[in-house]
């Protein structure tokens, strides 16, 4: 399995690349931007894209989307409550298949409504709902703590201590890490109760 992580844009934006080796059957994650440099690795790695899937869609993760559907003839996903332009819907429980390759699909809102994690051989792409030492922001329109607290605590701190986390901007100080690692390095996913968790994302 192959995963490519590139730093695109001037906003700290992750891209992500996961391919199937096998099959050649990629998928893009959160096309920013920078499309040449995606598809040079796209095509040195001598992938074909299938899908554009979006993290969620606010426009910094959904930017590049029509330039790489027209370079590609790729569908573009994303979750059902996202504001932009889909080819087809993914939502908690779906899965999305490159060859014998299974990206499984979490819905975990709290930073948009259509905040979703792709989790793939035991590495997750969170999109802006966990970075590294950091959780996504809840004060934005659609943002909801109540929702992150589940997100963060009953689905994503759920998967696993070894699981990867390949996150949406490179806001921390290593550009990937483990939800162990995070869990007891990440301030956000100290135990607080729910009442607690919201209180403190509505500190400045
Ligand atoms: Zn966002």
């Amino acid at each position: 399995m192959i995963i490519e992580q590139l730093k695109v844009g001037s906003l700290e934006n992750f891209c992500y690349i996961v391919g199937d080796e096998e099959s050649g059957q990629a998928a893009v994650v959160d096309p920013h931007g920078e499309i040449d440099r995606i598809m040079d690795l796209v095509e040195e790695r001598k992938l074909t894209v299938r899908y554009i899937v979006n993290t969620h869609t606010h426009w910094d993760h959904v930017a590049g989307n029509e330039m790489l559907k027209k370079r590609t003839g790729a569908s573009i996903l994303s979750h059902p409550r996202g504001g932009v332009y889909r080819d087809g819907e993914v939502d908690h429980g779906d899965t999305i298949s490159l060859g014998d390759l299974k990206i499984e699909v979490l819905h975990t809102p709290g930073h948009s409504p259509d905040s979703i994690c792709l989790l793939v051989d035991k590495k997750l792409m969170t999109g802006d709902t966990l970075f590294i030492g950091e959780c996504g922001r809840t004060d934005l329109p659609g943002g909801d703590s109540e929702k992150m607290f589940s997100s963060l605590f009953q689905v994503i701190s759920t998967l696993g201590e070894d699981i990867e986390v390949y996150p949406g901007h490179d806001y921390g100080p290593r550009p990937s890490s483990t939800i162990g690692y995070e869990r007891k390095h990440n301030y956000t996913l100290e135990p607080r109760t729910k009442q607690e968790f919201i209180r403190f994302m509505a500190e400045p």
